[in-house]
This record gives C-alpha cells, structure tokens and sequence, in this order.
C-alpha cells in the first residue's frame, strides 16, 4: 500500500499513526463488541471517549476554567451564523476584519442578523496580507470584533494577536488551530471545523468565555443556542461520535509528540523548507501572501504562465503528490501543510520545486 502525498486543503491528511490506532478498535472498541460508532452516545464508554477529547484539548491549548469547550457540527460555516445570532445583542455592532473569502462569508451572515462593520481590509489586494487593525476605529457599540487567524484560500496568517480590546474577540481559527501556542484569555471565542488540523470533517470546536454564554436569548432556536450545548456537557442531541473520537486521537497523537510547542517547531521547519524554494527561485516561484503576512499551513504560489503552473500541477500530480491546485480566486498552486504533514512528504515537495524550475531553464 502506497499512502499519498497528500496537500489537501481540508479534509485533509491525518495522522498515520491515528488511522492505526482507530483501525485496531474498528470491530471492538475497548472490549464492547462494537466499534465506537455503534455505541449509544448515552453510555458510559461513550462519555469517556467524549470527555477525554475534551480534556485533551483543554490540556493541549491551556483553556481556563472560565472557558466552556464545545464540539458542534455545522462547521465553521454555521459558527458564522451562531455567532451573531448569540452574541451580536441589539443596539449592538458586529465588527469584522476582513482578511479573505471566510472573514467576507463570515459577514455577510452577520449581516443578516444585525448590524455590522469592517473595521480593516485587504480585499483591495486580493488578501495578499493581514490588514492591520487600529483599535481607535472599534465603535464604542461593537458587540465583538471577529477575525480569521488564517486565510486558508490565500496563505496568510495573523503573526500576531490584537491585545488588550475592550470588546470580545472572536477568531476563526478552523486552518490553524493547534499549530502553535496561543494566549487563549486574549480571546472570548475561538471556532474551527476539525477537518483541517484536528480530525475529519463533521466535528466543529468552539471555545467560549462563559461570561459570553450570558448573552444569548433564551428565545433562540435551541439547537442554535450555545447555552442548550454548554448546559448539556455537547451531548443535547446524538453528536458524531465517531468523529469526535477520531479528534480525541488526533489529540493524543498530539499530546505524545510533545505537545503544541513541538508542533510549531515541525510546522515552521516545513512552512520554511517551501518558502526558501520560493525566495531562491529568482521569481520563478511567487508567493501570493506578502512576507510579513505569510501562513505556516497553506503556502500559495503561482509561476510565470498558466501553462508553467498547469505543467508544473500534472507533473506534481504524476509524482503522486495530492490537492496542489490553488483555489479558483488565487490560482496558481496551494501546499496545505497542516500538522499531520510529515516533514519528509514536504522535503520531497520542495525537492520537486527546485528539479521542476531546472528543467524548464
Ligand atoms: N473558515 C475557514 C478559515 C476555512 O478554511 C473554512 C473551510 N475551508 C471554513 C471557515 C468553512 O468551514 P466548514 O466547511 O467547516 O463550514
């Protein structure tokens, strides 16, 4: 069996180790007769899988108490939705910094709830980089100010976080969660959808300060109101077990490898093993994020032509390399190095750069 050279953007590749681990519990997981997915999610093997998850999480990234743990589904894309339903409260404002086609979806749901602002952009530039945000330009109304830590379409990340807002920050963090140390008490609610660095689609983590739980009417749909999951420990209605399972063991890999600071560590070697491909390339290879804005986990380039690019995606195909091709607005190619892109996978990937630009001298 001969495993891809996968740089899908998401659902994207996971760790060899977990698809082990999972395969061995597959027909009888811990002696029940039955796989994880059969289980009732109201037993007690259930709740122990569900809870290690979120423990595991808690310990990974440091969540305080004064933070409640949820796993969704929906995706990130109804987290758009959920969050001004809950938290954008009347007379109030939802401001947004725009850094790419999520923040923009992001807000434009917003925009359906209440009323909204954006407070910087880069659309301008086609989001080659992370727009700054002058904190004097927050309204004194702003409910929360929402932002994409990284803007998986075109390859640029927050290097760092605003500080010291006097309103709630919000941060979609679906294409780098775990990829690096945060602060979590310099955010009041943090979303991804798993299918990036945490597991398979269909599970959706959100982080909440309780004291923002306090805002949602008791009018909302239920299933739409964060305290309806928060009161119910994420158990209200049947959750992907499954799925939630598999992310407790993306965890535990996690945890055994030594934890977020080493995964930053691995992340910043394969995120500089493509970028000095790119810099070296006399102009060959141009990456569409600027420098200072560059992401550690989607690297987007494009090369001289259409043609080159087209060439250089059947040839990288052929080779067996996997979910190169850039998205339709950035064109070019896309490298999603998430964390469980092993090191050597991207080596070989720079190596296949550097061979393909000498060919065509
Ligand atoms: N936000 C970001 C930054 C994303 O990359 C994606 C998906 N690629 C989404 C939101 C939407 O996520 P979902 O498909 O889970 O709704």
């Amino acid at each position: 069996m001969k495993r891809a050279l996968n740089f899908n953007a998401g659902p994207a590749a996971l760790p060899e180790w977990v698809l082990e681990e999972a395969k061995k519990t597959w027909m009888d997981f811990n002696h029940t007769g039955m796989s994880v997915m059969e289980l009732s999610h109201r037993s007690k093997t259930y709740d122990d899988v569900h809870n290690e998850a979120i423990m595991r999480l808690r310990n990974l990234l440091s969540i305080p108490d004064n933070y409640e743990v949820l796993l969704l589904q929906g995706g990130a894309s109804l987290q758009f939705t959920m969050i001004p339903m809950n938290i954008l409260t009347k007379g109030k404002v939802g401001a947004y910094v725009l850094s790419g086609s999520w923040s923009q979806k992001a807000l434009k749901e917003a925009e359906k709830i209440g009323e909204t602002t954006v407070l910087a952009s880069s659309k301008d530039s086609n989001y080659t980089f992370i727009p700054e945000l002058d904190k004097n330009t927050i309204p004194e109304n702003a409910a929360y100010v929402h932002i994409t830590s990284n803007n998986t379409i075109y390859g640029t990340e927050w290097q760092d976080f605003p500080e010291g807002l006097s309103v709630p920050l919000v941060a979609d963090m679906s294409s780098d969660i775990l990829s690096r140390p945060i602060n979590i008490e310099q955010f009041d609610l943090i979303y991804a959808g798993a299918q990036k660095n945490l597991g398979p689609s269909g599970v959706t983590v959100v982080i909440i300060k309780k004291d923002l739980l306090e805002r949602s009417s008791d009018s909302l749909p239920t299933m739409l109101n964060y305290n309806t999951h928060a009161k119910s420990n994420s158990l209200f209605n049947t959750p992907p077990t499954l799925g939630i399972y598999l992310l407790s063991l993306v965890l535990k890999w996690a945890e055994n490898i030594g934890g977020v600071e080493s995964l930053a560590k691995v992340n910043s070697e394969k995120a500089k093993l493509l970028y000095d491909v790119i810099d070296e390339s006399d102009g060959f290879y141009k990456g569409h994020a600027e420098k200072d804005s560059r992401s550690k986990m989607n690297v987007t380039f494009t090369l001289p032509t259409d043609e080159l690019s087209k060439d250089f995606l059947n040839q990288a195909k052929e080779a067996g390399f996997v979910g190169l091709n850039g998205h339709r607005s950035v064109g070019g190619c896309r490298a999603s190095i998430y964390n469980a892109v092993p090191v050597e996978n991207v080596r070989q990937l720079a190596d296949f750069m550097k061979k393909f630009q000498e060919q065509v001298k």
